[in-house]
């Protein structure tokens, strides 16, 4: 008989149904805000979980935890060899799948994901000047960002929202082209306050772009209708007035949702994390590996949201950046 799964429930009450799993800790880019110009020292292939371990600890957390939905990120999630096969093996456990990405390579994957079973993209996108995106990312692709975006609309991965991080000095200037350029393509636009998640442990407060000062820009060119926010989605939205165009903001660091949050993360060799800025991990991989069955596999996963802090405290005198960059946890 069919019982329906015991919820992943922390010792706050915070019922977790959102998976977020990094297919690969490597990038093609290498944004300011998120790694140095030398990249990292990446996961040897060994470290990484194969697509049957993936496949196996999704299908734990769908039928025995209650996750619902999962987030494909990285790293670059698109480097993965083989990602659409994964996509059809993680579709069939019926979790509704979407995909974070730059965005390059999306106009060769896109309709074959979508085949697959993906259901959506968030595409990150900073700037619209070819010269500026060569700054911030450090390679010169803006145009296949731009076709992997229309490509993934037109493969009805819809809607296809775009995710900017505003740097003060470096793009705040670009928020209502970005908005605008969204509203025109039929995307979505989202900012999203840069966090203390950087490789080089670079963050600087003065330089994030928070959301009053955002809503402050957009406010002084349209009138803007608050929406609120869907569940316990990180974004609180904003429509146009008069309009269909809706803009969200997540404001991870100023107006932190952590009381809402139903997040869990697995990283690419299969730690698994309770929050973005948990300073620590449950080596699901080991127990995969050392021959573990399903239960205790369930209950490696339970133990860990068990221990789920209340928040992040980037506010705090005691906050301290975890080990892991946000490329290695998967944002
Ligand atoms: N490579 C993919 C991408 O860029 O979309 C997926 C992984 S990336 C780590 C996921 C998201 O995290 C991107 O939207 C990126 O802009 C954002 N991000 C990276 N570093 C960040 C930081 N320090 N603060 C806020 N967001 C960050
Ligand atoms: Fe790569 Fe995404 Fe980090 Fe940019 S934000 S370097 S695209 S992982």
């Amino acid at each position: 008989m069919h019982t329906a799964p015991a919820p992943l429930v922390d010792r706050f009450g915070r019922v977790h149904t959102d998976l977020r799993v990094s297919l690969t800790d490597r990038c093609n880019l290498r944004c300011t805000y998120c790694m140095p110009a030398e990249g990292l020292d990446w996961l040897p292939r060994s470290e990484v979980l194969s697509d049957d371990e993936i496949v196996r600890l999704v299908r734990v957390a769908a039928g025995r935890l209650g996750i619902r939905t999962v987030r494909l990120t990285g790293g670059e999630p698109l480097l993965r060899r083989g990602l659409p096969a994964l996509v059809a093996r993680l579709a069939a456990l019926g979790v509704e799948l979407s995909l974070t990405t730059n965005g390059i390579g999306l106009a060769r994957t896109a309709g074959a994901l979508r085949a697959a079973g993906l259901r959506r993209v968030n595409v990150s996108l900073d700037t619209l000047r070819p010269e500026r995106y060569r700054e911030i990312t450090r390679r010169d692709r803006l145009q296949d960002v731009f076709a992997g975006m229309a490509a993934a609309r037109d493969a009805g991965l819809a809607p296809v929202k775009i995710n900017a991080v505003p740097v003060r000095g470096v793009n705040e200037d670009e928020v209502i082209e970005l908005a605008e350029f969204a509203a025109r393509h039929g995307y979505r636009m989202r900012f999203i306050e840069s966090m203390p998640l950087d490789a080089q442990g670079a963050w600087d407060r003065t330089k994030m772009v928070t959301a009053d000062e955002l809503l402050a820009r957009l406010g002084a060119r349209w009138d803007l209708v608050p929406v609120g926010r869907h569940g316990n989605a990180p974004a609180e939205e904003w429509r146009i007035a008069g309009t269909d165009t809706v803009i969200g903001v997540i404001a991870s660091v100023t107006r932190p949702f952590c009381g809402g949050c139903d997040r869990v993360r697995l990283t690419a060799d299969g730690q698994l994390r309770n929050c973005l800025f948990a300073t620590t991990e449950s080596d699901l991989r080991a127990l995969l590996r050392g021959g573990a069955d399903d239960d205790e596999v369930e209950r490696a996963w339970r133990r860990t949201i068990a221990r789920k802090g209340a928040g992040h405290e980037i506010g705090s005198a005691d906050f301290r950046q975890p080990d892991r960059p946000m490329s290695a946890i998967g944002g």
